[in-house]
């Protein structure tokens, strides 16, 4: 497609130009693909006798009468009539010269949405026009699209360019990408066809089945920029193999030493993931796995064996947590089962202090440290690795591609790529696990470690707090342990804490008999460390927090979870956070508190909680309250968002996508190459083809 500059067209200076940029808009041909949220039908005229309240109408008809009242504030009524009924816009802003063009007799059309308003149909604001008298009221040919906004650009401003746009198009058709036998098949349209039908639908389209995204049109260009995402990603698992890595096949007694010594058995399902990474890192070429396992189900022993195994094959490994507080976890856990061993390690975090963080980046570079664990301060400027072999990634949900790119390139050495083991505890359906991981190759923990029991929860209003006070009394009381936690209020961390040292202060003077501690994400990482070591150690009982707890904290005692304001987060997240008890013997409750009233989608994860255990059902049910983009945390980590599939929507598109993907790598890759190029563009900085 030309590639020619948005102020080549007529009515874009620069000014403008920075404005489109907010809607990702920087080529002619972007414009083809700016495709409208929703359409307004003008094509027809409304009687005002046949308005329905709701719609969105073009009316015509003569003014009767306009007059100002006072409601408040002035207010402008313009009564109308087409002979067949009455209707009355209202104005809440209006200039004088506006008040004197409603002159009775003069005849007018609007659009706008009908309501019911005290005497009879009115619309508020209607977008209007007055006619000349030898003027008729104009309907549209097409369906009006309308575009996603942004400030400054109005509707008919992107209207005119998306004018100027498929004049070129039409001059110029986009090339067609896609094999016939592909389109064929699936009875879709060409690509040149849909976008045109997208942007100026004819009046009789089916504008239901446009708006809830399955005509025909959009899924051809659903489908095209779902190939463009899968083929880029999986360029990049194809570029893996043909990269080098160092082959890790010494070690094995070390690992076997390590397991015999474990305080438990592997279950099958370790054994078996186990099985999968030490065939991979006896690769020369780069391992690139995925592991899948609910909360619980034992991710970081794994993790650990490949650590060892790295580190007796001479090289160094390296895990990155999404939090530090996680981080910090590991470094626990890691340091009390490597230390016996003679393992050196090295901290790495965002909040270290200098002299400290030198003293890192100093073992790092030597090669002294052999196992380096932090967050993502892991792959920033100035860490230099001697011989970066293995990097595991924890709670991959947290980090995009990018990131895991990002690390993934600051290991290469002579000796090639370092093996990159991501483990997520968010397990996500097979559509979309093909569509977001298919640069990974897959294993799942698809087992619980023996004797866990579910736990059991339950949702209790806040009006019931002091019932729940009572519970925590009585658990710790038999010798269990407890969090009591408190959401991160998006808007504000200071909110956030603020809520926590609220509700530390309101239990502790309600339960002085019990030792309870405090830990939130303001806290210093030394404090917050302390606090988590003395709940780990049982010194305290009750652990007041944020939801810095949310990931991988580990302590088997605690078999009660309070959650405030449960209301306000999201499944997943809740699920996660429950994972934090049901690790012990003893059956494990959470308790759910809630402020009422609960609106719909509110009450429908509570209810998913407290039906199923299962992460993987509730990961399905998170993806259709809330959409892909939440449960694969990508708002905040910036994989490429979707300009026109769904995930969720068009998840079934997902195996014939595979199916034309495979296929086109194998038989045209420069067209699967253009695909990519066409949608991913210069976003595409994963995917080098
Ligand atoms: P996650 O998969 O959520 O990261 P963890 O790795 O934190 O889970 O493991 C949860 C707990 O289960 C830890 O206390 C861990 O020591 C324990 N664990 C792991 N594997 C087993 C096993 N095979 N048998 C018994 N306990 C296990
Ligand atoms: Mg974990």
């Amino acid at each position: 497609m030309s590639k020619s500059p948005l102020t080549t067209l007529k009515g874009i200076g620069p000014a403008l130009a920075k404005k489109l940029e907010k809607l990702n808009l920087y080529w002619v041909d972007d414009l083809l693909f700016l495709l409208p949220i929703r359409y307004e039908d003008r094509t027809q005229l409304v009687k005002i006798g046949a308005l329905e309240a709701g719609g969105r109408c073009l009316v015509s008809g003569e003014v009767l009468l306009a007059e100002t009242v006072f409601r408040g504030r002035r207010n402008l009524l313009v009564r109308l009539s087409d002979g067949s009924g009455q209707l009355t816009l209202r104005f809440f802003h209006f200039s004088r010269a506006q008040q004197a063009q409603f002159q009775p007799g003069v005849h007018i059309t609007c659009f706008g949405e009908v309501r019911r308003g005290k005497s009879g149909f009115e619309i508020i604001h209607p977008e209007y026009r007055v006619l000349r008298a030898d003027q008729d009221a104009a309907t549209d040919e097409s369906l009006t699209p309308i575009y996603p906004a942004t400030e400054g650009v109005q509707q008919g401003r992107l209207r005119s360019l998306t004018d100027q746009a498929l004049l070129q198009l039409h001059a110029a058709p986009p090339p067609e990408l896609l094999p016939a036998s592909i389109t064929e098949k699936l009875g879709m349209p060409s690509l040149a066809d849909a976008i045109k039908y997208l942007h100026r639908p004819p009046p009789d389209a089916d504008v239901e089945q446009m708006l809830a995204g399955t005509h025909p049109c959009q899924q051809r260009l659903a489908f095209e920029e779902l190939l463009a995402h899968y083929l880029s990603l999986r360029n990049l698992r194809a570029l893996a193999a043909t990269e080098d890595a160092v082959a890790l096949t010494d070690g094995n007694e070390d690992v076997s030493g390590f397991v015999a010594e474990l305080p438990f058995r592997l279950t099958a399902a370790q054994e078996r993931v186990v099985a999968d990474i030490l065939a991979d890192v006896a690769q020369p070429h780069p391992m690139m796995r995925l592991i899948q396992g609910d909360v619980g189900s034992g991710k970081t022993v794994v993790a650990a064996i490949a650590c060892i195994k790295a580190i007796a094959c001479g090289v160094q490994a390296a895990i990155m947590a999404p939090t530090e507080i996680l981080a910090e976890q590991h470094w626990h856990s890691f340091g009390d089962w490597f230390r016996p061993l003679g393992i050196e390690s090295a901290w790495l975090s965002g909040s270290q202090r200098a002299v400290a963080r030198r003293e890192s980046l100093e073992s790092i570079a030597s090669g002294r440290a052999q196992l380096v664990v932090g967050t993502h301060a892991l792959f920033q400027e100035g860490v230099d690795f001697k011989k970066l072999g293995l990097v595991v990634i924890d709670e991959q949900h947290r980090f995009g591609v990018h990131q895991r790119m990002a690390l993934r390139d600051k290991g290469v050495s002579a000796d090639g790529h370092p093996h990159q083991l991501v483990m997520t505890a968010t397990p996500i359906p097979r559509t979309l696990a093909m569509a977001a991981y298919a640069d990974l190759d897959t294993s799942v923990i698809d087992e619980l470690p023996p004797g866990r029991q579910p736990v059991s929860t339950v949702a209790v209003p806040q009006a019931r707090r002091d019932e729940v006070v009572e519970r925590v009394r009585s658990a710790c009381a038999s010798g269990q342990q407890a969090y009591w936690v408190c959401p991160l209020i998006e808007e504000s961390e200071v909110l956030g804490y603020q809520a926590a040292e609220a509700s530390f202060q309101m239990l502790t003077e309600a339960l002085p008999e019990l030792r309870i501690g405090l830990v939130h994400g303001r806290m210093r990482p030394l404090e917050k460390e302390r606090g988590m070591q003395a709940f780990k150690e049982g010194l305290i009982q009750l652990l007041v927090a944020t939801t810095v707890i949310e990931v991988g904290v580990d302590v088997p005692n605690a078999s009660l979870m309070i959650i405030e304001n449960a209301e306000r987060m999201g499944l997943s997240q809740l699920h996660q956070l429950r994972g934090r008890v049901g690790r012990g013997a003893a059956q494990s409750h959470c308790v759910l508190l809630y402020k009422a009233p609960l609106g719909r989608i509110a009450k429908e994860r509570l209810a998913v909680l407290r039906d199923t255990n299962d992460g993987f059902v509730v990961a399905q049910r998170d993806l259709e309250l809330r959409g892909p983009g939440e449960l694969l945390g990508t708002r905040q980590t910036g994989l490429p968002e979707y300009r026109i599939a769904d995930l969720v929507r068009d998840a079934e598109l997902m195996p014939q996508v595979q199916i034309a993907a495979e296929n086109l790598r194998k038989k045209s890759a420069q067209q699967a190459a253009a695909i990519v190029q066409r949608w991913l563009g210069d976003a595409n900085r994963y995917g080098k083809v």
